[in-house]
């Protein structure tokens, strides 16, 4: 063989490895694409899978870039990205966070807090929505920088075990049932077990006080169906569809900003202005959408 054939064959080899991966990863990326139907229309808006998922995410910089730090109602703040929702409560007794979302954003939660004059390492309880790492995988790096207590729904346990960046175990203190409560401090939220997205996905309420006035703060988990509804998963939304709508709703958040259009909220927060959070007619839209995709893909696996 010469030379001139044998660089010839290798540049062949790299032509042909650059051919299979990029093939590869193409069908890696259309497999864990949503498809692109059904689609439904809630409140004149459509939505089809891929849309709910592009809609939640957004880009990789999206779920990493902090959303300006805001105070949402009474002693609650959002401390999240642009696209994963982080909420501190705060209390005379230390603070309580939802979500540590990944990993790589314990450092920017970090500084949301203390950009809003609160001491990070007084967070002492750490809640999630559900065992997804997009949600919950920065648990294990949150307990050590603040020592917080990590409190979990008994059936999200699994999953959660399973999220170990690094090796690290998954941090559990504390295991809780469906309508249990969470205090400190005078503040006490309640965990209600709405699954369906996760086997144990959670759903917080509180009450938040506000110029005088009580308002019941709703910290929704994501009611996205997955692709394949098992009949467990099925028998789950039905009962979650119908718990989450006996749920006293001032204030509708979620575990993603756009379950509760958090941008154009924020973008009506002024002075003297009404607080754009409180909406009770909205405290529903993100199930209606969730609750009418889950129908039309069930109809579609039936027929
Ligand atoms: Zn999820």
């Amino acid at each position: 063989m010469t030379a001139s054939t044998s660089s010839k064959l290798s540049m062949i080899g790299v032509v042909a490895a650059l051919l299979c991966c990029s093939n590869a990863q193409n069908a890696f990326a259309q497999s864990n694409e949503p498809p692109d139907r059904p689609a439904v229309t809630v409140r004149g808006q459509t939505y089809t899978p891929r849309s709910i998922l592009a809609r939640n995410m957004g880009t990789e910089q999206d779920q990493t870039t902090a959303f300006p730090p805001h105070k949402v109602i009474g002693n609650v703040y959002y401390v999240g990205t642009k696209t994963l929702s982080a909420f501190l409560i705060t209390t005379p007794a230390g603070h309580i966070l939802i979500n540590s979302t990944y990993e790589r954003n314990v450092r920017t939660i970090e500084e949301s807090v203390k950009k809003l004059g609160f001491k990070f390492s007084d967070i002492h309880i750490l809640l999630g929505t559900h065992a997804h790492g997009d949600h919950q995988e920065g648990d294990a790096l949150l307990k050590t920088l603040t020592g917080a207590q990590v409190m979990v729904m008994s059936e999200d346990v699994p999953a959660l075990q399973a999220i170990k960046p690094g090796g690290k175990p998954h941090p559990i203190d504390r295991i809780l049932h469906d309508g249990e409560s969470v205090t400190l401090g005078g503040t006490t939220l309640v965990a209600h077990l709405t699954a369906g997205h996760t086997r144990g996905c959670t759903t917080w309420t509180m009450k938040a006080v506000d110029g005088g006035r009580t308002f019941n703060v709703v910290f929704a988990c994501s009611y996205r169906s997955p692709a394949t509804i098992t009949p467990d998963i099925e028998k789950e939304f039905n009962r979650t569809f119908k718990v989450i709508r006996t749920l006293p709703c001032d204030v509708p958040l979620g575990d993603h900003p756009a379950q509760y259009n958090l941008a154009a909220k924020y973008a009506r927060l002024k002075p003297g202005a009404p607080n754009p959070f409180i909406d009770p007619d909205g405290c529903w839209t993100e199930a209606d959408i969730m609750e009418a995709m889950f129908r039309a893909q069930m109809k579609m696996t039936k027929n």
